[in-house]
């Protein structure tokens, strides 16, 4: 545990910030204001100038070193409290990272951000009227982001708005995420809602039915009004653990529930397990005209595999694989995931030779997190990941391999723990980025969860505040609840879309 020892209190929410930031260098850092205690000791001010600027400086010392950073910006006119609050935080924020960057020789390529949406950003300042060279000048100096970080999230707006090119207007109509939580076993990374499934207990079908009920409410409610549903995604748990016939009964209900089908743009269902995959559920997925499917590898090593719980083999991810393909599957994603336990640069370019001789439409190259509740995390000794270079070793080798290929980056998120303070990137052959990815990262409609563990996130149309809403997780608490969570859900939908009243005009 590193202490960092600051020269004046501040508040909790500062505090967490300041944390954040020490994080990104430290496994663990805990801020104190007690000048006796031993650690790395922060004296750090920020103050509004005679020229309305705000001018920031850090001293760091530790032992006989010291450092020192200093920031100017100038103060925005004309915004809210709270956007003034934040651009005093970001000015705190450059100073401390600096001098946190010179006493560890580490540089953050994404500077002071430690959020999970860097593109909502670039999207806010593009939204704002900069252009791109702008945007860019912004993110380096205020916001001490990496020059070929910007010129990603710069190649990345621009395949998203050739791939939703009205994506800031779709604020009106929803997106449908549908959660099915069970998996043949559960991997040692996860923390999704995910149980192994057992037919024994009638669990799954009583899931199913509720799932069924959820579906026709939410539908009614949306065909009441008229609302349009931009894309549909089956996520999980694998939502191909269930079978064939109940596959079959669940898109019917879909298709006699929702408004507007013909107008979905994209409906997609995670088929991540391989093991899952036969070729009857792939007639089931033909007959209702669905032919986005994730196909997910996350590794082409069988010791990788069987150290991360996963239960399959690398010869079944290649069988079906092919077996989808030729079936008529036409758009299909394979996620890699870098720093993998016991993996390399050697390993990871093996995945990607593999996944050469597929060509899959889009692959998402995520890097390892250790998210605090999974098998992973709680027993971190078990397993061995690469180190910091390696692991950005492995990236690049991912963007090279992407590039050579034809792919082009479309979505961007972070994680919390994530290796070597990386990225998730999502690549795209032209033309087949995943829609539902890009809208639920870049948070620009509402989008209805329904199922186990599904998040809604309502989205007033009018302020664009977001208001989370999430099913429970356990099957057997989603049985017991669920209709009074379709009323709660309707309630929110109420509120950010209120009827229209017309008023008829006397004559
Ligand atoms: S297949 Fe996906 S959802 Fe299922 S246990 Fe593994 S990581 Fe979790």
């Amino acid at each position: 545990m590193q202490k960092i020892i600051l020269s004046k209190p501040f508040e909790q929410d500062w505090i967490r910030m300041f944390t954040h930031l020490a994080n990104l260098f430290f496994e663990e850092t805990k801020i104190s204001f007690d000048a006796e205690e031993d650690g790395i000791y922060v004296d750090v001010h920020v103050e509004q100038d005679s020229n309305n600027r705000f001018s920031g400086s850090a001293q760091l010392r530790q032992n006989d070193k010291a450092y020192w950073a200093s920031f100017e910006e100038q103060v925005e006119m004309n915004v809210t409290e709270k956007e003034r609050a934040r651009q005093l935080k970001r000015v705190y924020s450059h100073v401390f990272l600096d001098v946190l960057e010179q006493l560890t020789g580490t540089t953050q390529s994404w500077g002071i951000l430690t959020g999970i949406r860097p593109m909502k950003l670039y999207h806010k300042y593009r939204q704002l009227g900069h252009n791109c060279e702008e945007v860019k000048k912004i993110l380096m100096e205020n916001h001490r982001i990496a020059e070929e970080k910007c010129t990603l999230l710069e190649q990345i707006e621009k395949v998203q708005i050739q791939a939703i090119p009205d994506l800031h207007a779709i604020k009106d109509e929803v997106s449908i995420y549908i959660g099915i939580p069970f998996c043949p076993t559960k991997c040692a990374y996860c923390t999704f809602p995910a149980y192994a499934i057992h037919r024994k207990n009638g669990r799954v079908e009583s899931f199913l039915d509720g799932l069924h009920e959820e579906i026709r409410e939410i539908g009614k409610w949306l065909t009441q009004r008229d609302k349009k549903i931009t894309t549909i995604y089956f996520g999980g748990g694998t939502p191909t653990s269930i079978e064939a016939d109940e596959m079959d009964a669940l898109y019917q209900t879909m298709y006699n529930s929702f408004p507007y089908m013909d107008e979905v743009r994209e409906i997609t269902v995670e088929a991540g397990r391989p093991d899952t995959i036969t070729p009857a559920k792939i007639d089931v997925l033909k007959k209702w005209g669905i032919d986005r499917i994730s196909v997910n590898p996350q590794s082409y090593t069988d010791e990788t595999l069987k150290a991360i719980g996963r239960h399959h083999s690398v010869q079944e991810t290649i069988d079906k694989f092919w077996l989808s393909r030729n079936m008529g599957m036409n758009n299909i994603n394979m996620d890699l995931i870098i720093g993998l336990p016991n993996e390399g640069v050697e390993e990871f370019q093996h995945s990607l030779t593999e996944t050469e001789k597929m060509q899959p439409e889009s692959l998402t190259v995520h890097t390892l997190s250790f998210k605090r509740a999974s098998e992973m995390t709680r027993n971190k000794e078990k397993y061995k990941v690469a180190d910091r270079e390696t692991v950005e070793r492995m990236m690049q080798l991912g963007e090279q391999w992407t590039k050579e290929n034809g792919y082009v980056p479309y979505y961007l998120y972070r994680q919390k723990n994530i290796l070597g303070n990386l990225e998730n990137v999502g690549y795209a052959k032209p033309g087949e980025e995943s829609l539902y990815n890009i809208i639920i990262m870049e948070e620009v409609q509402t989008i209805i969860g329904i199922g186990c563990g599904a998040s809604s996130k309502f989205m007033d149309p009018v302020t664009e505040k977001i208001t989370q809403f999430q099913n429970p997780k356990d099957p057997a608490a989603y049985i017991l609840t669920f209709e009074d969570y379709i009323d709660k859900k309707i309630e929110h939908l109420e509120r950010i879309f209120p009827e229209k009243v017309t008023v008829e005009l006397d004559r």
